[in-house]
């Protein structure tokens, strides 16, 4: 049995609808789909939800009416060009009256997913089941696991097949108000439907072929990933690779069920399975590259440190009082460097230095701006002797200066620190080394 999420490029037009509905009905494993609200049909389009945000702040504006029938021709569109027979006019009559109102942001934006999901379970022939009557979201945007599982799970052994919105539920408190989860949140919605359906595998529907080794703006036509276990994928999305909403991971991974990320516009490409564990031997050393570039480091020097109990949580609590998490502490026997996001750190840089001075009495203190992290990721690293050796020995052949090094403690990540100038550079000879024609 499988659960499948459409994203909203997927759902964006009667096109987009119609492959959706083909790739439904061809399977009849797919019992319950989870469609995001309809997203862009092209590189100008705006998603529906944002223009769903855009109504809900310009609701006394002169332009509210405008963005408003936009919304409404987004559907009407849909159901005309696709000949169902369904309206949605008494929903957009009090939708746009909830929105004058400025009863509920999240009830706004959330109706991007409510119409889609009623247009679409219209078309597939499948029943309804409405996210606000069987999942539960605490003020924070988490979900309630023991209520959601018990209304979920009644609700989905009642409707054999069943489209479930995604992206909201009700708050978990007396009111019964809508709540919506963070942006990208329908992803979340399938996980929870997958984990309550007890599913064996979670479909989920995008516009590209799954995952790619390294970020194609970066390296030509790279080689997609065939499969990826959740521990590898948590480092490449945690180092920029935009994949997954952190969130949708939890639910399905704790019940052992796999995700398969598909193309909706090219379906018959494989895609990236994502397992717990595999014995699936990968053609390559690495499963991805992935890195980010506004990082700052921060590097204290002072004779005799190591005799000093005490002195690096010292510097650290000083972050601490600022709120800044660190990405990693390189050290030496005198000295260490703190890593930080530089989006973090940029306001408070100068009086979190003065702390430093005073505090820390440093011989030497000083930044450095521009810093680039990449990270090389792979389970199968950690039993191959020799892979940080091939990686530091191409990066120097290739001129590029390693600023820092960190290694994960599982041995499955290799973090390196080069300036910004070098990231593109340091992504692509990677790539080289251990996927492209360069490989041992
Ligand atoms: N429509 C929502 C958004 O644009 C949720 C989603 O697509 O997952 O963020």
């Amino acid at each position: 049995m499988k659960v499948v999420k459409f994203g909203g490029s997927s759902i964006a037009s009667a096109t987009q609808f119609k492959k959706v509905h083909d790739i439904v009905l061809e399977d009849t494993d797919r019992h319950y789909v989870v469609p995001s609200a309809p997203g862009k049909r092209n590189k100008e389009d705006t998603k529906v939800t944002d223009l769903l945000i855009l109504a809900y702040s310009h609701h006394n504006k002169d332009d509210f009416e405008e963005i408003y029938d936009r919304i409404k021709a987004r559907y009407n569109g849909i159901i005309t060009e696709l000949g169902l027979d369904i309206s949605l006019e008494e929903d957009f009559k009090e939708i746009k009256e909830e929105i004058k109102k400025q009863n509920s942001f999240d009830y706004t934006i959330s109706r991007g997913e409510y119409l889609n999901g009623k247009v679409l379970a219209n078309y597939l022939g499948f029943d309804f089941i409405d996210a606000a009557d069987v999942i539960y979201i605490d003020k924070h945007g988490r979900y309630d696991e023991k209520k959601t599982d018990a209304a979920l799970t009644k609700a989905l052994s009642e409707h054999d097949y069943a489209v479930v919105p995604g992206f909201y539920g009700q708050l978990n408190d007396e009111s019964g108000r809508i709540k919506a989860f963070s942006r990208g949140g329908s992803d979340v919605t399938g996980s929870i439907v997958a984990k309550c359906a007890c599913a064996d595998l979670y479909e989920n529907w995008t516009d590209v072929s799954g995952f790619l080794i390294a970020d194609p703006r970066i390296v030509k036509d790279p080689k997609p990933i065939a499969t990826i276990t959740y521990k590898e994928l948590r480092e490449l999305s945690y180092m920029g690779a935009s994949v997954l909403h952190q969130n949708s991971i939890f639910p399905v991974r704790n019940e052992g069920i796999p995700i398969l990320i598909k193309n909706t516009n090219s379906p018959e490409d494989a895609g990236t399975l994502i397992v717990e564990s595999t014995c699936h031997k990968p053609d390559h050393v690495i499963t991805g590259i992935a890195g980010k570039k506004d990082f700052m480091s921060i590097y204290v020097y002072k004779k005799h440190m190591s005799n000093e109990v005490g002195f690096i949580r010292k510097a650290l609590s000083i972050l601490e009082k600022y709120h800044i998490s660190i990405e990693h502490i390189p050290s030496g026997i005198d000295s260490f460097n703190i890593v930080v996001e530089k989006k973090e750190i940029e306001e408070s840089l100068y009086e979190i230095l003065a702390h430093f001075k005073d505090e820390l009495k440093p011989d030497k203190l000083t930044v450095q701006e521009d810093l680039a992290l990449i990270s090389t990721v792979g389970k199968n690293m950690s039993d191959k002797p020799g892979t940080s050796g091939k990686l530091f020995g191409a990066l120097g052949k290739n001129n590029i200066n390693i600023v820092m090094i960190a290694q994960g403690s599982d041995e499955i990540n290799i973090t390196v620190g080069v300036k910004k100038k070098d990231f593109t550079k340091t992504v692509q000879v990677i790539y080289d080394t251990f996927v492209g024609g360069n490989e041992e």
